[in-house]
């Protein structure tokens, strides 16, 4: 495997959460409008840590989840200094921590810092391994033509082309139609 479990995990949410904009929901709309969806994410990915439940917390979790859908597209060199600038600003400080059931993994932001924060620099740890082994390249965009899904692609041969059977279902049958007429 290319990247560690724990990275392939914050990278699962991050998609999560970013396709959560209306170009990317499986609804159209944005799936990130109140408190109560954004704690389905969260308990969908068993996130830990504190939540406040205000609509405040969801505007800021919303802002990060562009922050993050923009960092996914960057080339390594500028996604370098977006990761580092993040990590800068929430004063990271990468720990060892063991709670609930995981066993011993890095935090870098204390559990009671605002979700906001702990999204990104979770993420952006996430983003010094992909960026370490070289495999920015795997972070892609969906390319079914009205999706802008985000997915990690961890195949063998890289070579996922859409972030959903959805997509690749939908992409497969128009190609099929366009055959055939
Ligand atoms: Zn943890
Ligand atoms: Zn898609």
């Amino acid at each position: 495997m290319i990247f560690t479990d724990d990275t392939i995990a914050a990278l699962g949410f991050v998609a999560a959460l970013a396709d959560t904009v209306p170009e990317a929901s499986e609804s159209g709309a944005d799936e990130l409008s109140t408190p109560e969806q954004l704690g389905a994410i969260l308990d969908a990915w068993w996130y830990s840590g504190r939540r406040d439940g205000t609509a405040v917390e969801v505007v800021e979790v919303a802002a990060a989840r562009d922050r993050l859908r923009a960092l996914w597209q960057l080339d390594r060199d500028d996604a370098v200094t977006e990761v580092n600038a993040i990590l800068d600003e929430a004063n990271a400080l990468p720990r060892l921590v063991r709670h609930d059931d995981l066993d011993w993994h890095v935090h870098a932001t204390s559990q009671d810092a605002p979700l906001s924060s702990r999204i990104l620099v979770e993420a952006a740890m996430a983003f010094v391994d992909v960026i370490r082994a070289d495999g920015m390249d795997r972070l892609r965009v969906c390319q079914a033509d009205d999706c802008t899904g985000i997915y990690a692609d961890l195949s063998k041969n890289a070579s996922r082309r859409y972030c959903s059977t959805r997509c690749g279902n939908r992409m497969a049958a128009r190609a099929h139609r366009a055959r055939a007429e």
